[in-house]
């Protein structure tokens, strides 16, 4: 079994400011972590590999910095890890991310043939969701989106059963491998890094692939070229005006009236409710 995870390096949202004057995003100084819904999808796989002994690469589209991402997850338990960088994919929008992730999946597959690939439901930053379905489309493999518990693979008969969030429920859901899977965050706990994994991590030379070996021959696809996506506009939306109300009252019984009044007076019908409520357990004074 091969279960091939993508993960994203992105910048920390939570630090992420968008500059008043030109709406552009100010990226300095923001921290890049690990999309925390990859690491969701990283321990799920670990956890299949400790089950079955599962072969686990991981693989990131990015700049050259994106190598520290990779090498925490070689740390956690990762057997190999590849970075897909080079200058034909930069400017990519989705459609060409997934081209380029598509065509390494590939490359990967003819040493090991993948079974599973897996994914964090979506990134905190472009948070399309886009990417594991596009993936799975290109390759034309099954697809399991909003999975929150991998129930069952039987290697022998290329079976899964998994549950999945749906509306109202969730569904168990039974397919085919090899799949494509976006993982739901929360459905499990990272593990720690033990000491050998970060010795492991700190001596592994993560492999760079560009175009040649991602195995592309027509760079059309990836990067700038391959995107038709065009952001229009980006800004900060406007904070919503709150109005505070300021209730008046010289005591706090007082004050409870007013405020009682208040709320009687912008829903009438609150208060007749009320009253006959108090009227049925014979409580009004
Ligand atoms: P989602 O679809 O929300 O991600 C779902 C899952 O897919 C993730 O959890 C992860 O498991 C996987 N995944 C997503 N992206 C990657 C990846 N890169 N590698 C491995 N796994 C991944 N981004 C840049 O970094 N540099 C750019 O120059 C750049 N230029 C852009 C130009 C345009 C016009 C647009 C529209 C976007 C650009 N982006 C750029 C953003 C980039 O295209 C998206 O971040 C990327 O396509 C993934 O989309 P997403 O973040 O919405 O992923």
């Amino acid at each position: 079994m091969h279960i091939v995870v993508c993960v994203k390096q992105v910048p920390d949202s939570a630090q992420i400011r968008v500059h008043p004057v030109t709406n552009r995003i100010m990226r300095q100084g923001v921290p890049a972590i690990i999309n925390p819904f990859d690491l969701f999808a990283l321990e799920e796989a670990l956890r299949i590999k400790d089950r079955t002994g599962a072969r686990v690469t991981v693989i990131s589209m990015g700049p050259p910095a994106a190598e520290a991402a990779l090498k925490k997850c070689v740390s956690f338990g990762a057997d190999e890890a590849i970075l897909l960088t080079d200058m034909a994919f930069a400017g990519a929008d989705t459609l060409a991310t997934t081209f380029v992730l598509m065509s390494a999946i590939r490359q990967i597959a003819k040493a090991h043939p993948v079974d599973i690939v897996f994914t964090g439901k979506q990134t905190i930053d472009g948070d399309t969701a886009q990417v594991g379905p596009g993936i799975a489309i290109r390759l034309g493999w099954e697809l399991l989106t909003y999975v929150s518990k991998i129930r069952s693979i039987d290697t022998d008969t290329k079976q899964i059963v998994i549950e999945r969030r749906a509306e109202g429920g969730v569904q168990v859901l039974e397919s085919r491998l090899p799949c494509v899977i976006t993982l739901l965050e929360g459905i499990n706990e990272m593990r720690f890094a033990d000491m050998a994994g970060m010795f492991r991590a700190a001596r592994y030379d993560v492999p760079h692939w560009g175009v040649a070996g991602a195995g592309i021959e027509d760079t059309s696809q990836a990067g700038m070229k391959g995107s038709p996506t065009a952001v229009a506009q980006v800004f900060a939306p406007k904070p919503k005006e709150v109005k505070a109300l300021v209730i008046a009252g010289d005591t706090p019984q007082a004050k409870a009236e007013a405020l009682l009044d208040r709320m009687f007076a912008d829903l009438p019908k609150l208060e007749k409710s009320l009253l006959d409520h108090l009227d049925a357990q014979g409580a009004r004074q």
